[in-house]
């Protein structure tokens, strides 16, 4: 065996809320032990965390029902969290309104920026980026599900893609991710081994 059992990565998938099985198994198909996280103690031993898509205020309000707002907060201190659609909106800074959020990264957003019309849509995103984990050089295929948009990146954090219009949709600091899209949703695992091998 090439690898050593200890080796293996063991990321955390906060399990509260939305769509976190899709990437349980995005994660475990790229060999990566995942492990769903609904309690402070769940972390212990985590090399990473994903924060789904689904409703960010219903995932705030079992983050402060389920005293995780800051055991997640020291572990990002650390760790690298990447945050899908809601879970974008929960990492940001500010989203100008009142609801819980972790305010890790350095990013503002505008949360259902895409209205009623266009509640969900996909496209098809040039990321340069991922080329640093794959050969493949097609773009991505987005689902966005009302979804946020990233209104503004701060204190050198990184647009990773935007729409044709400009609008930036996925963005790193340092360790933090967000993405406004839903990667687990496709079959294209390419944003979740830049996660594993890039910014972990
Ligand atoms: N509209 C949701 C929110 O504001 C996010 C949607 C999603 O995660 N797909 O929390």
């Amino acid at each position: 065996m090439r690898h050593a059992v200890g080796s293996r990565k063991r990321i955390g998938v906060l399990a509260l809320q939305g769509a976190f099985i899709e990437h349980v198994k995005m994660l475990q198909g790229l060999g990566v032990e995942a492990v769903q996280v609904r309690l402070p103690q769940h972390l212990d031993g985590l090399d990473g965390l994903i924060i789904p898509g689904g409703e960010s205020t219903t995932i705030g309000k079992l983050m402060v029902d389920f005293e995780l707002i800051e055991p997640l907060r020291r572990f990002g201190e650390q760790k690298a969290i990447w945050g899908t659609c809601a879970g974008a909106i929960l990492l940001s800074r500010d989203i100008h309104r009142t609801q819980p959020l972790l305010g890790l990264m350095d990013i503002t957003v505008e949360r259902n920026a895409f209205g009623r019309q266009v509640d969900s849509f996909s496209a098809d995103l040039s990321v340069p980026c991922l080329s640093l984990v794959s050969q493949d050089p097609s773009p991505f295929h987005a689902v966005f599900i009302r979804a946020p948009i990233i209104e503004k990146v701060l204190n050198g954090t990184e647009v990773l893609a935007r729409l044709q219009d400009g609008k930036i949709i996925a963005a790193r600091q340092g360790h933090f991710l967000a993405t406004s899209f839903h990667p687990e949703l496709t079959g294209d695992d390419r944003f979740h081994r830049y996660f594993l091998e890039r910014v972990l």
